[in-house]
């Protein structure tokens, strides 16, 4: 929240309460939501707030470096408020998204893979699978649907 707020002053951009409450939720959820579940939950606590702004403001944090942003369609973007090297596992059926991390990932070899397209900042894996709760609600019939 310091960091927050350090980081909204010197851009010059105002405090509000509803900004206030986007970053809080981001940072202290672990599921990644997206523009809509933020709103969802901030809502509840502050029925004043809108969806635009919400979505405005997750921009904002984005662009102060203040969260990230998994996909790059921004209709279905999803964001993040850890920003510690680290990894993605996406569920295929729920979507849910959990971090994990691995240090032999954060300096995979493909430097040359991808030379032909530009050169290498990070490496964010992003596993696909079943989560545990899919798996139990649908037992072992993944490939009868
Ligand atoms: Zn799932
Ligand atoms: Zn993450």
């Amino acid at each position: 929240v310091e960091r927050f707020k350090a980081a909204m002053k010197q851009a010059g951009l105002k405090l509000t309460p509803q900004r206030m409450e986007v970053f809080r939720e981001i940072a202290g959820r672990e599921d990644h939501p997206d523009a809509v579940g933020v709103f969802t939950s901030i809502r509840e606590r502050m029925p004043s707030v809108s969806l635009d702004t919400v979505y405005r403001t997750l921009w904002m944090l984005k662009d102060l470096g203040l969260i990230s942003v998994i996909g790059s369609n921004r209709e279905s973007a999803r964001f993040d408020g850890n920003l510690g090297k680290h990894h993605h596992f996406v569920c295929v059926r729920c979507g849910l998204v959990r971090d994990f991390e691995k240090e032999e990932l954060n300096a995979l070899p493909i430097e040359n893979d991808v030379r032909k397209y530009g050169s290498v900042l990070e490496t964010q894996i992003e596993v696909h699978g079943i989560c545990n709760a899919c798996r139990n609600t649908h037992g072992d019939s993944i490939t009868s649907e």
